[in-house]
């Protein structure tokens, strides 16, 4: 745990890079042609410090492009070598990292998919012992933090000094706006217990789109993130994954530029101390905000159901078993009957007043 505090700045890894770190790459090596030219056109931006792509692809459903496998590793060897940039590849198991480091992978990242078990997480440390390279690990797929942090402490204590964190969501059921929620309380508390702790974030992951990168990315500087992993792409609708979110390299160029990079004061910046509790408060305020609308799209399809089987908005029986439900929960978990009617009378009248809009129309 000391270990972790004490580790050295991203910017520290190679010599000449600055805030924002920014990597970019295609989700996927998919041909050598591919590989190359997203990497010297990336390299052309003049922007971007690293470069990334998937060899080995862990997919949530078979049957989808499992990766182009070690094959892929020349060509980004070739890349690195024609852009002078560092690569770093995903790996999920120990062969994935012998075959990395016979290949000059320079920095290995570890995904979201095998952060969560702590078995082949501890299989990629056993094979870093004695490794000098530095790791990137991805937050697990669930919100669970201390998972997260327990990944880091298995590769700390391999012996691996050189150590930063990616945050690209969560899953979350019923989420509609992100592929993966941010969840930014997660990666702000992350930050406020391991101040020195690298932090990159994965705008592509969060967002499953394009749309949104630049704002999300924006949101992560702001937030005092280290940099940034985007993935692009030289034809991004026929990638042959994640073709929904990947960009054209000079779009990541574009993005980079525009990004506003303000200054970090270190007692009183976002991720220490009071603000860093304040940018927790307000992140769960927004997901406050989102789960209403989503309880009111419900509401709104009963309206439907009601107006259609003539039946009407209030039903006293219902709404008297909701707060006393409500009451019992909230007294668990110290919430007095006082607030906990407030609120619920507030989003009761919200749902009959959405209701009756849909039922008298
Ligand atoms: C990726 O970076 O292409 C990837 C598979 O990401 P994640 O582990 O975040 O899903
Ligand atoms: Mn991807």
């Amino acid at each position: 745990m000391e270990a972790l505090q004490k580790l050295p700045a991203i910017t520290e890894w190679f010599p000449g890079v600055e805030r924002p770190i920014v990597i970019s790459g295609p989700c996927s090596a998919e041909t050598e042609e591919q590989v190359l030219e997203t990497c010297m056109r990336l390299k052309a931006t003049g922007k971007v410090d690293m470069l990334r792509a998937g060899i080995w692809k862990p997919r949530t459903r078979p049957g989808n492009f499992e990766g182009i496998g070690s094959i892929g590793l020349k060509w980004l060897q070739k890349a690195k070598v024609a852009t002078g940039l560092p690569i770093t590849v995903e790996v999920a198991t120990a062969a994935h990292v012998q075959e990395a480091l016979k290949h000059g992978v320079d920095v290995l990242w570890i995904g979201a998919r095998t952060t969560v078990n702590p078995f082949s997480v501890q299989e990629i440390a056993d094979a870093l012992k004695g490794v000098d390279i530095p790791v990137l690990i991805k937050n697990p797929l669930n919100a669970d933090l201390e998972l997260w942090i327990g990944a880091i402490e298995r590769i700390q204590q391999a012996g691996i000094t050189q150590i930063g964190a990616i945050h690209r969501g969560f899953a979350k059921y019923g989420e509609k706006q992100y592929r993966n929620a941010p969840q930014w309380q997660l990666p702000i508390e992350l930050k406020r217990r391991f101040p020195n702790l690298p932090m990159i974030c994965d705008p592509s992951h969060i967002c499953g789109n394009r749309h949104m990168l630049f704002e999300v990315s924006q949101e992560a500087l702001d937030l005092n993130f280290d940099g940034v992993m985007i993935e692009s792409h030289i034809d991004p609708d026929n990638a042959w994954s994640d073709a929904k979110q990947q960009v054209v390299p000079e779009r990541v160029g574009e993005m980079i530029s525009d990004l506003v990079l303000r200054n970090t004061a270190p007692q009183n910046g976002s991720l220490s101390g009071l603000s860093a509790f304040r940018s927790q408060i307000d992140k769960y305020d927004d997901e406050i905000i989102a789960l209403f609308a989503q309880r009111m799209e419900v509401a709104q399809k009963i309206g439907q159901y009601k107006k259609e089987n003539n039946i009407s908005i209030l039903q006293t029986k219902r709404w008297e078993e909701i707060l006393e439900k409500a009451f019992t929960k909230g007294r668990k978990v110290g919430l007095s009957d006082e607030f906990i009617e407030k609120y619920l009378k507030a989003v009761h009248q919200e749902s009959i007043d959405q209701q009756n809009q849909i039922m008298n129309k």
